[in-house]
C-alpha cells in the first residue's frame, strides 16, 4: 500500500512493453531475442517486466548473479544471460543452481569455469571485444577460447557475442566495421552469434545474427539520435507524472529559484510541480525544457530543486492547484528532455529513484 499523498508516480504500459518486444522480434524474425531488463528494468521494475513477458521471450538479460536472483526467485524460469559474467569464482555455484548462462569475457572468467565443477553443465556466451575496447576477448584470442571451453566436459553450449559502441549512429561505419571483426574471429567455426542491441536491431538488419538483445527500444524509446520515438512504431512505457503543488503570479523581475537563473521578464504564472532531482528527474534541465500540464506543453524555468521544479504557465490560464503535469511519456517523448538536460534516455530512465512509485497498467 502506498500512504503516499505526494502525487508523484511512474505510470508503466506493460501492454506498451509486450508491443515493443514483438516489434523487435519482427524486425529480426529469423533470431531469438534476448529482453535486456538489466538495472531493475531501466528503472521500470524487472520482475514486473519479466512477469509481462514470460509468455514470450525467449530469455533475459541482466547485469548480475543478484538481478538474476531476483528474477528466479520471483518464479521467472526462461533462459537468464549475465552479460558480464560473474564477478568471482564462487558465482558460478550460484549460476549452476539457479541455472544462469554467463558472458565470458575474459581470461580470468574463462579460468574460472575451466575450474569449476558445476552440478549441471554450464552454458557460456564467449565476448568478442570487437572495437568498443571495453570488455571482450581480443579478436585473435577468441577460437583458442572457444577449443578450451568446447573440450570442457562441463560446457554444454557455447554461444559468441559482441557489442556495438556506435549502432546509434546509422550512416557511421564503424558498426560495419565492428561486424567484419567479429565474423573474422569466428572464421570457420560454427556457432551461434549475438551481436544486436536496439540500435542495432532498427539499423543493422546484416547483424541480427541468432539471437538479438533488445534493452532500450522495450521502454518504447527510439535508441537511434536521429529519431523520436513518435516517429517510430514503438510505444513509450513509463509516464512519468505529478501535479501543480502551487500556482502563482509573479511580477517582472522577480527571480524564480535557487540561483536566481530564470527572472520574470514580464508579470508571469508560475507553477510547481512536485518532482525534484531526487526523484530522478535531471538537475541539469535546462530553461525550456518541455512538461505537459493538463496534456498541453509548458516548460521549465529555473533551475530544477531536490522536490520541486518551476513551470512558465503564464498561457495558461486554466492551470490550477491539482492539475496533472507530465515529465515525460505519452505526451512529452523523454527523449526531448534528455536531449534538453545533457543526457540520454538512458540515464533517466535508470536515475528515477525508490521513492517514486511505480504503478502498472496492463491492457492486455
Ligand atoms: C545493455 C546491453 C544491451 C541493450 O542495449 P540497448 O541499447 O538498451 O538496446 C545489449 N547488450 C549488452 C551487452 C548490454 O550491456
Amino acid at each position: 500500500m502506498n500512504a503516499s499523498a505526494r502525487p508523484l508516480r511512474a505510470r508503466i504500459r506493460l501492454d506498451a512493453v509486450r508491443h515493443n518486444y514483438r516489434y523487435a522480434k519482427r524486425l529480426a524474425p529469423a533470431a531469438r531475442a534476448l529482453a535486456v531488463i538489466k538495472a531493475n528494468g531501466y528503472g521500470h521494475g524487472a520482475v514486473a517486466l519479466a512477469r509481462a513477458l514470460a509468455d514470450e521471450a525467449d530469455g533475459f538479460a541482466v547485469t548480475s548473479v543478484e538481478e538474476a536472483l531476483e528474477l528466479r526467485e520471483s518464479g521467472i524460469r526462461k533462459p537468464i544471460l549475465l552479460l558480464e559474467g560473474v564477478f568471482a569464482p564462487g558465482e558460478i555455484h550460484l549460476a549452476d543452481r539457479t541455472n544462469l548462462a554467463m558472458v565470458i569475457h575474459s581470461r580470468a572468467q574463462l579460468d574460472w569455469v575451466v575450474a569449476a565443477r558445476p552440478e549441471r553443465p554450464l552454458e557460456c556466451w564467449i565476448k568478442v571485444d570487437s572495437g568498443m575496447h571495453r570488455i571482450g576477448l581480443a579478436p585473435e584470442d577468441f577460437a583458442a577460447a572457444y577449443g578450451v571451453l568446447g573440450r570442457c566436459p562441463h560446457v554444454a553450449r557455447l554461444l559468441a557475442m559482441t557489442h556495438f559502441a556506435r549502432a546509434d549512429e546509422p550512416a557511421h561505419p564503424y558498426t560495419e566495421h565492428q561486424i567484419q571483426v567479429f565474423e573474422r574471429a569466428l572464421e570457420g567455426i560454427q556457432i551461434r552469434r549475438s551481436l544486436a542491441n536496439s540500435a542495432a536491431i532498427l539499423a543493422f538488419p546484416q547483424a541480427h545474427g541468432d539471437w538479438t538483445r533488445p534493452g532500450l527500444m522495450l521502454y518504447g524509446a527510439s535508441p537511434l539520435a536521429e529519431v523520436s520515438s513518435r516517429t517510430s512504431a514503438l510505444r513509450p512505457a513509463m509516464t512519468l507524472e505529478s501535479a501543480l503543488i502551487s500556482v502563482r503570479d509573479l511580477r517582472a523581475g522577480d527571480p524564480i529559484g535557487y540561483g536566481g537563473r530564470f527572472v520574470c521578464d514580464r508579470p508571469m504564472r508560475v507553477g510547481v510541480a512536485a518532482i525534484g532531482y531526487a526523484d530522478g528527474y535531471p538537475r541539469h534541465a535546462r530553461d525550456g525544457t518541455p512538461v505537459a500540464v493538463n496534456g498541453r506543453r509548458a516548460r521549465i524555468i529555473g533551475r530544477v530543486s531536490m522536490d520541486m521544479i518551476t513551470l512558465d504557465l503564464t498561457d495558461m490560464e486554466e492551470a490550477r492547484l491539482g492539475d496533472p503535469v507530465e515529465l515525460w511519456g505519452e505526451t512529452i517523448p523523454a527523449e526531448e528532455v534528455a536531449r534538453s538536460s545533457d543526457t540520454i534516455v538512458y540515464q533517466l530512465f535508470t536515475g528515477v529513484s525508490r521513492r517514486v512509485p511505480l504503478l502498472y497498467q496492463d491492457a492486455g
